[in-house]
């Protein structure tokens, strides 16, 4: 079934680069028709306190701050909805976009699908996903009160979770494959300082660890190996935390627009074009570096100012 309206703009995604696209094009006049996806919100609905945002002095929790974005997007018209987009077709305009078996039409089109946590890609790890395994602590601290736990990664999230995971592990190990961390120096130190945590350097897991008892999966242990003496050593663990970094959600867009190597949106450097005229891409799904809220959002904007002039120039 096809909806038969053009929209001016489709917006794909809802974390501060959709939601703020969504404001700038509702203000416009432009009525945007946003499609929030597998996480309204994004990422930032899976985070605590953000505390680098700015105008928030004292911090703003996480889902709260997502809430303000998308409510004040509405105020100025953007028709925001709970579906999950199953496939574009930027072919020619207006571009198709299909949502639970209906296609929705419209002559530009916003990505802001964002980016997800990374796995390692072990079959253990598959397994006890969920049991014991988890790569979002703020979402699953909570279930691994006293309990022993690993954290894997040396960059600032891997600190981050360690640090957060104090408050509920009785120990928090970080695991990380180099000697050198890549967090930030204040991440690092914080997590230095803190008496619940001991890194551990040089060191991979090699396989999760665990018992299915009755049908009741639950992690035991991990077994890590250490890459310079190639030593193997069992550490018992009831929680492993992944923290090695993100992958961009571009899949649904192989083969429409021109991605890079590792699967972020290619964009112009100076505008938020991609290959394709009409599309734009903005936030996480475009941005490897920076990466932050405050980033995502003012690509957001930047993307709906590119609409805006672009639709412009096709309507004259
Ligand atoms: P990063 O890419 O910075 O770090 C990923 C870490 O995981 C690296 O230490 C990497 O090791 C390790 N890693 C990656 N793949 C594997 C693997 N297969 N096996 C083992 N280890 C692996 O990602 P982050 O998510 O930590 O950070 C991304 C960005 O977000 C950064 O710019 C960061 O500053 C920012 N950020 C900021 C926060 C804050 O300010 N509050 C909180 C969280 C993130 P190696 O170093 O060897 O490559």
């Amino acid at each position: 079934m096809t909806d038969k309206m053009i929209h001016n703009v489709i917006i794909i995604g809802s974390g501060p680069a959709g939601l703020t696209a969504a404001l700038y094009t509702g203000r416009a006049n432009l009525k945007p028709l946003v499609f929030e996806g597998l996480q309204p919100g994004g990422q930032l609905t899976i985070t605590t306190e953000v505390e680098n945002y700015p105008g928030f002095e004292h911090g703003i929790m996480g889902p709260e701050l997502m809430d303000i974005m998308r409510k004040q997007a509405q105020r100025f018209g953007a028709d925001c909805r709970f579906n999950i987009v199953e496939k574009v077709d930027f072919s020619k305009p207006p571009f198709k976009i299909s949502v639970s078996g209906e296609e929705h039409l419209a002559n530009s089109v916003i990505i802001a699908t964002g980016a997800s946590a990374k796995l390692l890609g072990l079959d253990s790890e598959n397994e006890y996903m969920g049991y014991g395994v988890s790569a979002c602590a703020t979402c699953d601290g909570f279930f691994f009160k006293d309990q022993r736990i690993i954290v894997i990664g040396g960059g600032d999230t891997a600190m981050e979770e360690a640090s957060y995971l104090t408050k509920f592990g009785k120990e928090v190990s970080i695991v990380h494959r180099r000697e050198e961390f890549r967090a930030s120096k204040i991440m690092l130190d914080r997590a230095e300082k803190n008496p619940k945590i001991k890194l551990i350097t040089d060191t991979v897991l090699d396989e999760v660890l665990g018992v299915n008892e009755h049908g009741k999966k639950r992690v035991t242990g991990a077994k890590l190996k250490n890459i310079k003496t190639g030593e193997i050593k069992i550490h018992e663990v009831e929680g492993i935390f992944l923290g090695i970094g993100h992958k961009p959600n571009t899949d649904l867009f192989k083969g429409q627009i021109e991605l890079e190597d590792n699967g972020y949106i290619k964009t112009s450097k100076v505008n938020t074009r991609t290959n394709v005229t009409g599309v734009f891409a903005c936030g996480d799904a475009q941005d490897h570096v920076y990466r932050q809220a405050v980033t995502a959002a003012g690509s957001g904007c930047m993307a709906a100012i590119d609409v805006e002039r672009y639709l412009e120039s096709i309507h004259g």
